[in-house]
């Protein structure tokens, strides 16, 4: 990193914000007076927010949140960054924090699983009863995991109590382990575990972000790179050694690259190399490549005969590798 002179902070706090519409809107002025750049919820339920700015500004941010007694025991991660993450400010009321769409939503605060540091997590991921889930969405679990976690086969977090439903033979007096970024997913997703009936649940304390900063762990057993919501897309976690497991959507080969798919309808994130970006004009499908609204063929200005030319050579390339 050449300048480290900027930081990006993620944090969260369950705690009961009386009128959290207008603590958004007031919050949201204080962020601009600050300069800072990022993404801020706020519900009655609680905070969370991932912010970016130079040294001080972040510092100040630190200093008039943890004066706040709602709170004050807030656990902010830090990272160092070269410049902004962001390139807007947003403090959005929501009605949730995170949307498991509960008919009865859980209360972190009533009901939460065992909080694990990352030592006793990675201690925990050793154990042959232990069971691990992954409560983060498919893309992001694709390019980074734990050693052996099971990967819930949904597209997004509200899907996942159905699927945990679903196949709840495979977790069933096992010892479960949960983990997500930075840890507000798992709050929700490890107390309406126990609620479901499951009686040793835990959680990663403060997430993969607080586990790849560890002194001691160092982020090991994490394989590949931990997907992040802000502009860097992804961060490293394992100081220790580093395997990819991410893959070309369109060869399979290694691959740590996230594109959006240049079908705006679609917008999926793909991982893919510059060469095959290229090779197949940014569309995770056919039908996304041909789309009218393709965003790489108008950013490449490219003529209906040269597309043609291109779906061509991929029809080639895809017989070969079939015949
Ligand atoms: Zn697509």
């Amino acid at each position: 990193m050449t300048n480290p002179s900027y930081r990006v902070l993620l944090y969260y706090q369950y705690v009961n914000i009386e009128d959290p519409e207008e603590y958004a809107t007031v919050h949201l002025d204080f962020c601009k007076s600050l300069d800072l750049k990022g993404r801020i919820l706020v519900s009655a339920e609680g905070i969370n927010g991932t912010v970016s700015g130079s040294v001080e500004q972040t510092q100040a941010y630190i200093n008039m949140m943890h004066a706040d007694p709602r709170f004050a025991s807030m656990p902010i991660k830090i990272d160092e960054a070269s410049e902004h993450a962001f390139k807007k400010m947003h403090v959005r009321h929501k009605p949730e924090l995170v949307n498991l769409s509960l008919e009865d939503d859980i209360n972190p605060l009533e009901i939460t699983g065992n909080y694990l540091n990352p030592k006793e997590f990675f201690e925990q991921l050793n154990q042959p009863e232990t069971v691990v889930i992954d409560a983060r969405n498919d893309y992001e679990y694709e390019l980074g995991h734990f050693e052996g976690a099971v990967k819930p086969d949904i597209n997004s977090f509200r899907e996942l109590p159905d699927w945990i439903r679903k196949n709840k033979e495979q977790f069933k007096d096992k010892k479960i382990l949960t983990y997500c970024t930075g840890g507000v997913r798992c709050e929700k997703f490890s107390g309406w575990l126990m609620e479901e009936g499951f009686e040793d649940v835990s959680q990663l304390h403060g997430g993969i972000v607080t586990y790849g900063k560890d002194p001691e762990v160092k982020g090991q057993l994490w394989n590949g790179k931990c997907y992040v919501f802000d502009e860097r897309i992804s961060v490293p976690i394992n100081q220790v050694e580093h395997k990819i497991v991410g893959q070309d959507h369109f060869t399979n080969e290694p691959c740590e690259r996230y594109v959006n798919c240049g079908n705006p309808e679609c917008n999926k994130q793909i991982l893919c190399s510059e060469e095959n970006e290229h090779f197949y004009m940014r569309g995770c499908t056919h039908n996304c490549r041909v789309h009218s609204r393709n965003r790489y063929i108008k950013e490449h200005n490219l003529l209906e005969e040269e597309v043609n030319e291109r779906l061509k050579k991929i029809n080639e390339k895809h017989r070969i590798s079939q015949g």
